[in-house]
């Protein structure tokens, strides 16, 4: 895929410039990770962990523990993983306290 465009404080990790292939593949910028290759978001985020280069994704890294540690709660009261309603419920209501400020 040939680039098109750079945007301007896209990164999701760093905010800065990133190529609109990178954008659409995870959306981290080539300065915090060279290689992306067949990783998902999660695998992404402990190379980043690991290197010590984890910034905006760290809140969605914390997130996402949260959601996994009430998934084994909600597992060992109810017997089982919640559904994609109960997901998104958990999920939505995370995302609605924790939205970034830009002004920290
Ligand atoms: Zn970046």
């Amino acid at each position: 895929m040939v680039a098109r465009a750079i945007y301007s404080f896209a990164c999701i990790n760093c905010g800065g410039e990133i190529l609109d292939e990178r954008l659409l593949k995870l959306g981290l910028c080539e300065r915090c990770l060279p290689d992306v290759g067949d990783i998902d978001l999660q695998q992404a985020i402990e190379i980043l962990k690991s290197g010590g280069r984890l910034k905006r994704l760290k809140e969605l890294s914390n997130l996402y523990t949260s959601y996994l540690e009430f998934r084994e709660f909600f597992r060992k009261a109810a017997m089982g993983p919640p559904g994609g309603l109960g997901q998104a419920h958990t999920l939505g209501g995370e995302l609605r306290d924790n939205r970034p400020n830009r002004n920290r």
